[in-house]
C-alpha cells in the first residue's frame, strides 16, 4: 500500500476553461441534444475538486467529439471553484473550499438560509440535475482501493451498476450521516420512479489508471444505453475482469471521538472473516465486525468526531 500522504500525482488536471461558457447558461455545463428522443444522461465530474480523473474523462469525451444518437447528453464540471485551486504539491487541499459539495443534497440545506461557495454552486446546478434521467457521478479515493460503484438503495441503481459489468465491486448503500449525497438527492433515491444515479469511485485520486477507469465507465454507460456510436479514437474497452460482487452496506461506523483509529492500515474492500474482529478503537470503545465475511468500505484516512469512519457490508451476490 502506498502511503496516501505521499501518493504520487501521476495525472495532470486538464484545462477546463474551454468548457466554462458551455451552452446551458450555467458555467461549466455543456449539453448536447439529439433529434431522436431518449433519456437525459448526465456525466458529472469534480464534485470533489481534487478528484481529477472525472474531469479527464469528460475532457477526453468532449475532445473526441462524442454526440448523442438519441436523447440528451450533458457534461458537468461541478465544484470548479475548488478545482481551480488544485495544487499537485498539496493535492488534498482542493477537495472543497467551504464545505463538502456532496453533503448538501437535501431540501432543508438547499432551501435553507446558509451560504457557502459550494451551496451557491449546488443551488445553481440543482435545476439542471432535476432534469437528469440518469446521472453518472465520477469520483476517486484517497487509498489505493479497487474501483467500485456506489449504487444507492434502489433496485434500478443496482441493476444499472450490474448492467455495466464493471467495476467488479458494487456497493449498495445509504450514504453518510454527515449529509446527503448527490446520488441520493430527490428522485434519484425514491423507491418508485425511473430517475437513476450511480457513483463510480474510479481508484486512487491521482493514479494514471484512475483516469482510464473514469473514461471506461463513461463509455460503457453510453455504449450500453446506445446513446453514442463507438467514438473513433476512443480507447478500446478492456476485457471484463473479475465477476462483479454486490455488497450491501449494513452499518456505518460514525466516530464519536476525535481519537478514532483503525487497528491496521485498511484501504477498503478487505473481507474480515470472523465476526467480532476488532477493526478499530473509538477512544476506548472497540469497534468490531458484526458478522462473518464483513467487507470494509472506504475507511476514512483521518477520522473526525461525527464523521463516517468506515462502512461495513455483507456480500449478497
Ligand atoms: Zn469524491
Amino acid at each position: 500500500m502506498t502511503d496516501p500522504l505521499h501518493a504520487p500525482v501521476e495525472l495532470s488536471p486538464p484545462d477546463i476553461a474551454p468548457y466554462r461558457r458551455g451552452n446551458t447558461g450555467i458555467d461549466h455545463v455543456t449539453s448536447l441534444t439529439a433529434a431522436e428522443p431518449g433519456p437525459h444522461v448526465v456525466l458529472n465530474a469534480l464534485v470533489h475538486g481534487n478528484e481529477i480523473s472525472g474531469a479527464i474523462a469528460l475532457d477526453s469525451l468532449l475532445r473526441l467529439g462524442v454526440r448523442p444518437r438519441r436523447g440528451r447528453l450533458s457534461f458537468v464540471f461541478a465544484n470548479t471553484a475548488a478545482y481551480a485551486t488544485f495544487d499537485r504539491q498539496n493535492p488534498y487541499a482542493s477537495r472543497y473550499l467551504d464545505e463538502d459539495f456532496n453533503r448538501l443534497w437535501s431540501p432543508q440545506i438547499l432551501d435553507g438560509r446558509r451560504d457557502s461557495v459550494e451551496l451557491r454552486r449546488a443551488r445553481a446546478l440543482r435545476p439542471f440535475y432535476d432534469s437528469a434521467d440518469l446521472l453518472l457521478d465520477l469520483h476517486s479515493m484517497t487509498a489505493d482501493t479497487a474501483p467500485l460503484t456506489l449504487c444507492g438503495r434502489t433496485t434500478r441503481g443496482r441493476d444499472l451498476a450490474l448492467g455495466l459489468g464493471y467495476p467488479a465491486w458494487v456497493v449498495a448503500d445509504e450514504g453518510h450521516a454527515g449529509g446527503r449525497r448527490l446520488i441520493d438527492y430527490g428522485g434519484f433515491a425514491e423507491r418508485e420512479g425511473a430517475r437513476t444515479a450511480i457513483l463510480v469511485e474510479c481508484g486512487q485520486h491521482w493514479r494514471a489508471e484512475t483516469g482510464v477507469v473514469a473514461l471506461e465507465s463513461c463509455l460503457r454507460l453510453l455504449l450500453g444505453l446506445e446513446m453514442i456510436d463507438p467514438p473513433a479514437g476512443a480507447p478500446r474497452l478492456r476485457r471484463r475482469g473479475d465477476p462483479q460482487r454486490l455488497v450491501e452496506v449494513t452499518d456505518a461506523v460514525t466516530a464519536a471521538s476525535e481519537r478514532f483509529r483503525f487497528t491496521a492500515p485498511f484501504v477498503g474492500m478487505e473481507v474480515i472473516g470472523r465476526a467480532g474482529t476488532v477493526i478499530g478503537w473509538d477512544d476506548a470503545r472497540a469497534v468490531t465486525t458484526p458478522y462473518d465475511d464483513c467487507v470494509l468500505i472506504m475507511p476514512a484516512r483521518r477520522v473526525k468526531s461525527g464523521q463516517t469512519a468506515v462502512r461495513l457490508g455483507r456480500i449478497v451476490g
